[in-house]
């Protein structure tokens, strides 16, 4: 497994393989789990050649989130990496990314996709993923990149962006991966203590029996936030951040519930900030 930690040593490794050779490109911000693994594992199977990119993102966070406090542990994720398989890594410091300066001079700007849900309450933070995404796109040139449903906006988001900027990449969409309990895979859950991590059960089981009531017919849109704030009345250390039913192609919020819809969610458990979502197609 290679290690790449510079541009120039990507790129010059990049332009060493042949033109048979399928690559398929997992980007994280690394302290991987399982749910990242699935995404290397469906690479593997679908491609001849699997770059994960590992870069925790200056510009997608916000000024009052947890750009220092994120966790990172690059022994155990390339350890982690190369018992999965993977061709090799790349790790570049966000000097060398951002090598023109910091902030960049230009960015792209996610529209409408971008304004709601976590856009909405994390301003900025989608432009941010979409800059450094098509910049390290233009340096790993993969045949196909593949991203976690757990994160639905940003899926969508990309999904559009590689459409309409035209990059010659398939994009596909791998399944949310949980503990057994339930709770969604994420790197963030390293911040919960014990008790923290049992409240956070709550996350799944919201957009559980917001989905029942959608299946069964019993559910109305108007009524929303008083069945989040019913489902949590319980947990004193637990506030929503937001609970959203939307319409999977624009990720709008629904009036009539038909077709492939999400329900969304970020909670606060204490401090930290989780999300989570559930797809449903309804007839
Ligand atoms: P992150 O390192 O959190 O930026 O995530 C990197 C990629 O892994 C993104 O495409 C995420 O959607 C995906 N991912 C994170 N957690 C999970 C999970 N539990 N199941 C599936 N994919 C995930």
């Amino acid at each position: 497994m290679q290690i790449f930690t510079t541009i120039n040593e990507l790129q010059n490794w990049r332009k060493s393989l042949d033109h048979t050779t399928v690559v398929g490109f997992v980007p994280t911000m690394g302290y991987l789990h399982d749910g990242h693994i699935s995404l290397i594992n469906q690479a593997k199977k679908s491609t001849s050649t699997v770059v994960v990119s590992i870069f925790v993102n200056p510009l997608q966070f916000g000024a009052n989130e947890d750009l220092s406090a994120y966790p990172r542990d690059f022994q155990r994720d390339s350890e982690l990496c190369l018992n999965a398989g993977v061709d090799a890594i790349f790790a570049p410091t966000a000097k060398e990314i951002y090598s023109n300066g910091y902030p960049p001079k230009c960015t792209i700007n996610v529209a409408e996709l971008g304004k709601n849900l976590c856009g909405a309450k994390r301003i900025g933070h989608f432009d941010g993923v979409c800059t450094v995404v098509a910049k390290i796109f233009n340096l790993v040139f993969p045949h196909k990149a593949f991203f976690g449903r757990k994160d639905i906006q940003q899926l969508r988001i990309i999904e559009t962006m590689t459409a309409e900027l035209n990059f010659p990449i398939e994009i596909i969409g791998c399944d949310i991966v949980r503990s057994k309990e339930g709770l969604a895979l994420s790197s963030r859950n390293s911040y919960l203590s014990p008790v923290e991590k049992a409240d956070a059960l709550i996350v799944p089981k919201l957009l559980d029996y917001i989905s029942n009531l959608i299946i069964n017919n019993q559910f109305n849109p108007e009524n929303l936030t008083n069945y989040a704030i019913e489902f949590l009345r319980h947990l004193p250390n637990v506030k929503l951040d937001y609970l959203e039913v939307v319409d999977y192609k624009n990720l709008q919020p629904i009036k009539n519930i038909t077709g492939k819809i999400v329900i969304a969610t970020a909670v606060f458990i204490g401090k930290t900030r989780l999300i989570d979502n559930i797809i449903l197609s309804i007839n």
